[in-house]
């Protein structure tokens, strides 16, 4: 059967409406999330961020739309040069230089890479670094200057922000009351303070360089997604995503960038998540105020429950973490796990007559249509997830009076399948007791065949001990159910 595809929608920042994602090739969405800056470890902020893009993409593919993900590496920046060239001499090699660079953000790259596994959270299908796009990112400022977007001044280029009209529109900044200051360096700034910003820096003593047409440098960090998702994406993406410190100026810069070198739009849906507080602060290394996700495994913490207790708040709205709130996520998983080992079970024959209002498939249609009715409104996984419990309150209720068939809970243990494509968070679990039971039933069924009957029988002793009680069908399949 082929699976219906299903149109969603997003807020954009670019036009402040949740609108349909309407993608440039039909059937396939391109996605590019800026990635992490690779010289220490993710916090849980920054890990929000990678967590709620990974919701995204799994609700497009579970409708039915492939996903074509980028997700850059960025392996030179201020941050990174300042922690790998501190310690080397003034006279050291610049082969030398580029090797301790990437010392730091290979290590730091593999280690965030490990956080994302534990996340659950999907590995894009392009992960590239800036480091080897250098040459793009020379070619894009060449394009810039030729069109007059960019000038030199003294080595370094950069971005004339009065030569792109719709500068200051992503952020929606008043163009009219904009002070439009001298050309800045660094590559974060706020937003009171619009500048034309530096494409290509011109090296400084102590920093690994590349060569250029402007003399030896780096390249400036706005310029490097750019260059990476034009090369990688092409040059008209359906999504493009960071957290919302991302939308000014780096956002910004991006879209100046790369529509003030193609001539047309480059990006249809802007979409930003909002921020993991604590104690009602951003959570940010330079507050000194974050775990990562090591400190949390460390204090017993499952990082599925971590993904829970983020994924199941809605990704525009602030959250604060709190340990009361794993809690809360760690209960509510254990209530969808615990109805998913239910339906994979037998039903028990049941307490008697439950009048229901509607049968348990049509309650699991609705279930369906008010789940994806709401991922589709912008990801409201709230409201998605109430249906699911509601769904679990209903179908335990009438499960304990007339059990549910075979049928029935299979097609439940479906729709749970369907959700945890999203939440990776109840899957079927192998191991375990399940596991268990299912390995001895299987030693069991070999005994028997092989006529081995004390053997059976020690099994079925076994299994007895573990509280299972076992039903031979007539068809010659065993099925169990905790006596
Ligand atoms: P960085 O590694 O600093 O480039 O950040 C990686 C991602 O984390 C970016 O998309 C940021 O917007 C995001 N980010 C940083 N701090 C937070 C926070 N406290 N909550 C949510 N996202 C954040
Ligand atoms: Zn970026």
């Amino acid at each position: 059967m082929k699976k219906m595809r299903r149109t969603l929608s997003l807020f954009n920042t670019l036009t402040r409406r949740v609108e349909p994602v309407l993608p440039v090739t039909e059937g396939r969405i391109s996605l590019y999330t800026c990635g992490p800056t690779v010289y220490n470890y993710a916090h849980i902020g920054n890990l929000r961020t990678f967590l709620f893009q990974d919701l995204l993409k799994r609700t497009f593919q579970a409708a039915g739309h492939q996903v074509e993900h980028c997700m850059n590496i960025t392996d030179v920046e201020d941050k990174i040069i300042r922690d790998s060239q501190g310690g080397l001499a003034a006279d050291t090699s610049n082969e030398d230089r580029h090797t301790a660079m990437k010392a730091l953000t290979e290590r730091f790259t593999a280690i965030f890479l490990e956080d994302l596994d534990a996340l659950g959270i999907l590995r894009a299908d392009h992960l590239p670094k800036a480091t080897d796009f250098v040459p793009q990112m020379i070619r894009l400022i060449q394009d810039l200057k030729a069109k007059g977007l960019a000038y030199v001044r003294d080595g370094s280029v950069y971005y004339r922000i009065a030569g792109f009209p719709q500068y200051g529109c992503l952020a929606h900044l008043d163009r009219e009351g904009m002070q439009v200051g001298a050309s800045v360096d660094a590559d974060e700034y706020e937003r009171d303070s619009v500048t034309d910003f530096v494409l290509w820096k011109a090296t400084k003593p102590g920093e690994p360089r590349w060569d250029s047409p402007w003399g030896p440098g780096r390249p400036g960090w706005h310029i490097e997604c750019s260059a990476m998702g034009m090369e990688l994406l092409g040059e008209r993406m359906d999504i493009h995503s960071g957290g919302v410190d991302l939308i000014f100026p780096h956002h910004e810069n991006e879209m100046a960038q790369s529509e003030g070198c193609l001539g047309h739009r480059w990006v249809n849906h802007w979409v930003h998540g909002e921020f993991l507080m604590v104690e009602g602060q951003k959570m940010a290394k330079s507050l000194g105020n974050f775990f990562t996700l090591r400190d949390l495994m460390a204090k017993g913490v499952d990082p599925i429950t971590l993904r829970y207790a983020i994924q199941s708040n809605h990704y525009r709205k602030v959250l604060n973490f709190s340990f009361e709130g794993l809690r809360a996520a760690e209960n509510a998983l254990k209530r969808i796990r615990a109805f998913r080992v239910r339906m994979e079970g037998e039903g028990q024959a049941g307490g008697g007559p439950w009048k229901a209002s509607l049968e348990p498939t049509v309650r699991l249609e609705q279930a369906r249509e008010v789940f994806w009715a709401a991922m589709a409104d912008d990801l409201n996984t709230p409201e998605a997830l109430a249906a699911v419990f509601m769904l679990i309150t209903y179908l335990n209720a009438q499960d304990d009076h007339v059990a549910l068939t075979r049928e029935e809970r299979d097609a439940v243990l479906a729709f749970l399948d369907e959700t945890d494509a999203i939440f990776a968070a109840w899957p079927h679990q192998t191991s375990g007791l399940d596991g268990k039971v299912e390995a001895l039933i299987e030693a069991r069924r070999a005994a028997k065949a092989a006529r081995n009957w004390p053997e059976a029988d020690r099994v079925r002793d076994q299994l007895k001990a573990l509280g299972i009680v076992l039903e031979d069908r007539k068809d010659g399949t065993t099925g169990w159910r905790r006596g």
